[in-house]
């Protein structure tokens, strides 16, 4: 197990983040560099490396990370559309190992996306 990537610091309160949502399962804080007005990054506590490392024991994990999101969405006031992301390998711009989904909205989201 990882132990010492930056979101880990986070969660243990060793670096500072601003905190939008918290429970034993979850942590999410917005990013340090937005792509959009609102962009959140919504983590497991538990350490999960990437998207192609979630075994079928996380399904569970995984499904109240959607259910933050949604929380979020609704308490960030993103009536009017938002994105989730979840980026693997470097390809798709993966850069800590510990899964991120990214909310991001507050503005036009074209698809493709870049
Ligand atoms: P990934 O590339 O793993 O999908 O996403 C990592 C995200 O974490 C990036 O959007 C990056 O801006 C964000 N990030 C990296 N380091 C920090 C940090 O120390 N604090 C915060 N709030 N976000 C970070």
């Amino acid at each position: 197990m990882m132990t010492d990537n930056i979101f880990l610091k986070i969660i243990n309160r060793q670096i500072p983040a601003t905190i939008a949502y918290e429970d034993d399962h979850c942590l999410a804080f917005h990013d340090i560099n937005p792509q959009a007005p609102i962009h959140v990054l919504i983590i497991p506590k538990k350490v999960i490396v990437a998207h192609d490392e979630i075994a079928a024991e996380d399904g569970e994990l995984l499904g109240r990370m959607h259910v933050a999101a949604a929380r979020l969405a609704r308490d960030l006031g993103l009536n009017d559309g938002y994105r989730l992301a979840i980026h693997r390998r470097e390809k798709a711009g993966h850069t800590v190992p510990h899964l991120p989904m990214h909310l991001v909205g507050g503005r036009s989201l074209p698809w493709p996306p870049g």
